[in-house]
């Protein structure tokens, strides 16, 4: 994929300029936002604020990284427990490396605390969403299996068929009253006309995919990023807010150690969820709870081995996901797990006995543990967000014990012959909380059309206004919550 027509321009005529929108952060978030606003407002002047340089596919491809920031060292753990965090600072964010999943949130996991009495309920349904969700899967193109429309209404057409499934994912299928299906992805199982990406060949190496399949800023937000109402300013850390009467007035940035101020109407901060409440902080900008309640789930991945039945002959990297595991619901003491069946070698291939290469079966299980107070995103004074987190909870502890009591079960229809001990990943890339959306002040940072409280001119999205995490994918929920906030705010 070659160089985009990008009106890249420099700090100093940022900051020469008055704009009607300044976007800090050039993700999910902040374009499937300026997507909608562009097409309400076409002709007002928006400025990106990008912190990280603009790293082209065939640039990620020569180098091996999506880019050239070690986003490690932009965090900093002070707690007693080092946890790993993982995004693309760049152009595009996160999009760069992710993995492309794209399940939506169930309706149940709008209303946790309306059905256990712990946690929170969202300010908004899942039928709140539901047309942006179906304009979010339009816009990359998902690929996935109509009959999802049983336990997610209002999902059918997907615009692409789902990908070829493996043979294991077959038996699990011909089981009746089963509950695996197709997963949703934005990777492409056709080409097409409609867009440059090419047809997943099913390699695994998602983060980094060979063939430019999946969806990502780079590929799929061509429009967006050289649309001619938009400059962008690239390796400019945004480092506060000004406000002034309860709005903010301008964008203070920093580039090559100097610093900058954009003069906006509007500012859509969309940094991540570790850096946007960093921002919030430096700025004095209140609210219940910024950088409070960040969370992950917990990604404990589990190998089965299998007897006799060969896998990895499915048409992507992660074919299936299972919905049992979300059945079983919650309780006050344990969350729901959704689990994926991968068709890529996460733990290699199995060595014993030799010769049985291919008869294993990597399975991901996403665990919900609930978003704690304690744990956020601090302002000590350093240069980058301090952060404290102290994994797992009982509940997530509760919440995988009864997952692997019950895979037995689930895998039935397969000729297992042994499930081996799941293994905690250090990371799932799943970064939300810390810039909550609620009804008020006293409980959340932003309102309903994301918004903040505080600063009516501040509209914060991407994932770090998820109240709660559900156990799926976050992403594709993020964008249609962007799509939504701009349609409200300019539509
Ligand atoms: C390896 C991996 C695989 C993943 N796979 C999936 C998946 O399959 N499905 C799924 O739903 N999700 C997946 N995710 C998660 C997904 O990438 C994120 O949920 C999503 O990108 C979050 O969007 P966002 O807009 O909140 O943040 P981002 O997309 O990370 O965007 C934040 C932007 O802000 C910029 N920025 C940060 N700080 C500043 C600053 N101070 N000034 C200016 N700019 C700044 C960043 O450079 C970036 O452009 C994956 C994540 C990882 C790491
Ligand atoms: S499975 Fe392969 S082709 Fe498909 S998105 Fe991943 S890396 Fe790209």
């Amino acid at each position: 994929m070659g160089r985009i027509a990008i009106k890249f321009i420099s700090a100093q005529d940022a900051a020469s300029d008055s704009w009607d929108l300044v976007v800090v952060g050039s993700g999910m978030g902040s374009l499937f936002f300026l997507m909608k606003y562009l097409q309400e407002r076409p002709d007002q002047r928006v400025l990106i604020v990008e912190k990280g340089g603009y790293n082209t596919h065939d640039w990620q491809l020569q180098n091996l990284q999506n880019s050239t920031v070690d986003n490690h060292r932009t965090y900093r753990n002070i707690g007693e427990f080092h946890k790993e965090w993982a995004y693309t600072i760049g152009l595009g964010g996160s999009s760069n490396c992710w993995w492309a999943l794209t399940p939506r949130l169930h309706p149940d996991d709008f209303r946790i605390h309306t059905m256990t009495g712990t946690s929170v309920d969202w300010p908004i349904t899942y039928d709140d969403l539901v047309p942006y969700y179906q304009q979010a899967e339009r816009k990359m193109l998902i690929a996935g299996s109509d009959e999802l429309e049983e336990h997610y209404p209002g999902t059918a057409p997907f615009p692409q068929p789902h990908h070829h499934l493996t043979t294991a994912d077959e038996m699990m299928r011909a089981r009746p009253g089963h509950l695996h299906y197709p997963m949703p992805t934005a990777k492409l199982s056709l080409a097409t006309e409609e867009s440059s990406r090419n047809r997943c060949c099913s390699t695994s190496r998602c983060h980094l995919c060979p063939v430019d399949a999946k969806f990502n800023a780079l590929n799929g937000f061509r429009d967006v990023l050289s649309h001619p109402a938009v400059s962008i300013v690239v390796d400019a850390e945004v480092q506060m807010l000004d406000t002034a009467g309860g709005v903010v007035k301008s964008v203070q940035f920093r580039q090559a150690g100097k610093d900058y101020k954009a003069a906006c109407d509007l500012c859509v901060l969309g940094a991540n969820a570790l850096w946007s409440p960093f921002i919030m902080l430096r700025s004095g900008i209140g609210g219940h709870g910024v950088g409070r309640y960040l969370g992950e789930k917990m990604l404990a991945n589990v190998e089965v081995y299998l007897d006799g039945l060969e896998h990895y002959n499915g048409g992507t990297a992660t074919t299936t996901m299972n919905l049992s595991l979300l059945k079983d619901g919650r309780t006050k003491d344990r969350g729901t797990t959704f689990l994926i069946f991968k068709n890529g070698f996460d733990h290699g291939v199995r060595l014993d006995p030799p010769g049985r290469w291919r008869e294993s079966l990597p399975l991901g299980l996403y665990v919900e543990d609930h978003m704690h107070y304690d744990n956020g995103v601090f302002d000590d004074g350093g240069d980058v967000p301090a952060v404290k987190f102290a994994p797992w909870s009982p509940y997530a502890q509760n919440t995988l014990d009864h997952a692997m009591s019950r895979l037995p079960e689930i895998l039935k229809p397969l000729p297992v012959e042994e499930i081996r001990d799941p293994k905690i990943w250090p990371t799932l890339g799943h970064v939300q909380g810390t810039c909550r959306m609620g009804t008020d002040i006293g409980n959340s940072v932003v309102d309903r059309d994301l918004v903040s409280h505080a600063v009516r001119n501040l509209v914060v999205v991407g994932t770090s206004t998820f109240p709660t995490s559900g156990s799926v994918n976050p992403t594709l929920t993020a964008a249609a919550m962007s799509l939504r906030s701009a349609e409200r705010l300019v539509g």
